[in-house]
């Protein structure tokens, strides 16, 4: 693709060249990362376009309590954090939008963004905050009951599973926070984990030892889910050699994220597990007026507030970015 180049010197925030629409500040994710950076560059005059993407609010939709989100001390539900932040947002004027980047195009001086595989966005900067999804462990019977009792959201599908009893495979915090909220739901809870060891915080290993209808399976590995028709009916583990059959109903994968960056892989620098690269200290990535914050290029925090903080980085770095290109 071939763009002219425009003088944006004295272009309005919301352009339209050639019948593709042109914004200054195009956001694409709707997480704290992506809402903190439309709050940001709202207030500076950018008037920021921001697409939600699949799963509008991002991750924290699919979470009940945060407690450890700054400003809410009696603690607060995702969602309605979520919502806040969205609130917050378009109180500021930006403009908050449905629909999905499918494709983008950082090869000029503008970038163009592909949304819903149809309609094209001209922008000076881009912000990713396209966060992460949840990973599954590639297993042929987990792929053929996702829905049907293979889920990666307890938050979401535990109240399916009421009095039954379920499993939950990883040994972070996801897995250890998933595990304690579906306790509180089914009759037992099987936490699959494959080291002898669990990853998650001590505070969460805490809870999950304090809770009595939690088993901790360790060195533990799953080798198939079972079922029929009607859904998951077992699923087969080996611990230390040996295996055996778990006769549960629900199967809860809790085994990390994989960064939402396939999009841009043509144009920017990833790391081997696809977290895009920023500049140390920065939102910048290695493409002029692109610049990337929250999960998508943090594999270490992955944070709500970590998110949030690279947010306004990100609006910052893209209003310097702009201030300095037309100064
Ligand atoms: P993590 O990467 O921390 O943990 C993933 C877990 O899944 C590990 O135990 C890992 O095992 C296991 N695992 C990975 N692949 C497989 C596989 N193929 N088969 C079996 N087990 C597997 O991911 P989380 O999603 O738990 O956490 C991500 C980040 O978010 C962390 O920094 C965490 O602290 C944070 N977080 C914080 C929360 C909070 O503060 N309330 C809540 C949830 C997450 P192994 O250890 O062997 O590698």
């Amino acid at each position: 693709m071939e763009f002219k180049k425009m003088d944006t010197q004295n272009m309005s925030s919301t352009g339209n060249t050639e019948g593709v629409e042109r914004v200054k500040c195009l956001i694409i994710g709707s997480g704290p990362a992506g809402y903190t950076a439309a709050i940001y560059a709202a207030r500076a005059n950018m008037n920021p376009v921001m697409y939600e993407g699949l799963q509008p609010g991002g991750q924290l939709t699919t979470t009940t309590e945060v407690d450890n989100f700054p400003g809410y001390p009696e603690g607060v539900t995702g969602p309605v954090l979520m919502e806040d932040l969205k609130k917050q947002a378009t109180r500021f004027g930006a403009d908050v939008r449905f629909g999905m980047a499918t494709a983008a195009d950082f090869s000029g001086g503008i970038h163009t963004i592909e949304i819903d595989y149809k309609d094209k966005i001209e922008a000076e900067t881009v912000i990713i905050a396209t966060g992460a999804t949840a990973k599954y462990l590639g297993l042929e019977s987990e792929e053929k009951f996702k829905g049907q009792g293979v889920s990666a959201c307890a938050t979401c599908d535990g109240f399916f599973y009421k009095g039954m009893d379920v499993a939950v495979v990883g040994g972070g915090d996801t897995a250890a926070e998933e595990a304690t909220y579906l306790a509180g739901l089914c009759n037992k809870v099987y936490l699959i984990i494959r080291k002898d060891y669990m990853r998650a915080s001590k505070a969460m290993q805490a809870r999950v030892e304090k809770t009595e209808n939690i088993e901790v399976l360790y060195n533990t590995n799953t080798k198939e889910i079972t079922g029929d028709m009607m859904g998951v009916d077992g699923v087969v583990v080996n611990t230390n050699g040996e295996e055996r059959k778990l006769d549960v109903k629900g199967f809860f994968v809790a085994i990390g994220h994989k960064p939402n960056s396939d999009i841009f892989a043509e144009y920017l620098d990833t790391d081997e597990v696809g977290y895009i690269k920023t500049v140390p200290g920065t939102s910048k990535t290695n493409v002029d007026g692109v610049f990337a914050c929250g999960d998508v290029q943090d594999p270490h925090y992955r944070q709500a507030i970590t998110a949030a903080g690279s947010g306004c980085t990100a609006a910052l770095d893209a209003e310097r970015y702009i201030g300095a290109k037309n100064s």
